[in-house]
């Protein structure tokens, strides 16, 4: 006999969720993926039901399945996909075909921006000093654009896919770099600080990597078959947080929790943000005089 789902009794459990111990069968599975989407967007009181919103699409399952359940519960919200084609060869293209299709099956409008266009591509960071970190200057590269495309097109929000296995195991790392002022920034909205910076929010930080893999699998949503070639098989904060949460199902969520109530307050309270200046180049907020996107960009245009 196969268990059956904890929900609606009726159809096979297909899938555990650890965070109410529940079996899930695939629709009821889909229903609580987008239920705890939304407590989350009402919980932070992340947007208005009526406003413009920018999601950030990079072709993987966690960002696409943040464009397609954002359409399912709020089906009036106008959504603007956001994608960078890193010009990465072998990846991007097949990254931006994906996004194509998504951006058609959700109804949104969609923005891309080829990298390539602008006489430089990721894997140019090859030829820099970057050359077995491509990583960073890669993050630093996206975070710019996407801000910058988000305010050209007149929007202030931006929703990115960061799952909680991405904030939890950011949060271990910038913890032992003993970055204390940079571990504010992984909180689920972050107000925007200078005029050109968006405000950001993380609908998904809640659910899982797992849940986002599932969830992109049941709703049958276009995403990527092919791997960053530069992006690491392992990371390190990634690795900690399996270790700690091996047999211990709701340790993910009470991580998060502690987190996000007891340590952040602590944090704002105690820690002053570093003063935002303005990049003397291209306007956007800088902690130097010309800021990191500014000097990647010359680095590997070779100026
Ligand atoms: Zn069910
Ligand atoms: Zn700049």
């Amino acid at each position: 006999m196969p268990v059956l789902c904890s929900r609606c009794r009726g159809a096979p459990a297909e899938v555990r969720v650890a965070a109410g111990r529940l079996r899930l069968c695939p629709d009821c599975f889909i229903e609580y993926f987008e239920e705890r989407l939304m407590k989350t967007v009402q919980e932070f009181k992340m947007f208005r039901p009526g406003e413009r919103l920018a999601v950030a699409v990079s072709g993987g399952k966690d960002s696409g399945a943040l464009l397609h359940a954002l359409r399912r519960v709020y089906p009036n919200l106008e959504l603007l996909a956001l994608h960078i084609n890193l010009g990465i060869k072998g990846y991007s293209d097949h990254c931006e075909e994906k996004v194509r299709r998504l951006a058609d099956m959700d109804g949104a409008e969609l923005r891309v921006l080829r990298i390539g266009e602008m006489g430089f591509t990721v894997d140019d960071f090859l030829k820099t000093i970057y050359r077995n970190r491509v990583c960073s200057p890669c993050g630093v590269i996206k975070r710019h654009l996407l801000d910058s495309m988000t305010l050209e097109s007149g929007v202030k929000t931006l929703a990115t896919g960061h799952n909680l296995d991405d904030v939890l195991s950011t949060m271990l790392e910038t913890f032992f770099a003993g970055d204390l002022a940079q571990l504010i920034r992984l909180k689920p909205v972050l107000p925007s600080r200078h005029p050109k910076q968006t405000k950001k929010i993380k609908p998904l930080i809640r659910l899982s990597e797992f849940e986002d893999y599932m969830y992109a699998l049941y709703t049958e949503i276009p995403i990527r078959s092919e791997n960053c070639p530069h992006s690491p098989a392992i990371k390190k904060g990634r690795e900690v947080l399996e270790a700690l949460g091996k047999g211990r199902p709701g340790f993910r969520y009470q991580a998060l929790s502690l987190f996000l109530k007891k340590l952040i307050p602590i944090l704002e309270r105690e820690i002053t943000q570093p003063e935002l200046k303005t990049c003397g180049r291209c306007g956007f907020p800088s902690s130097e005089d010309i800021c990191a996107y500014c000097k990647r960009v010359d680095l590997v245009k070779g100026n």
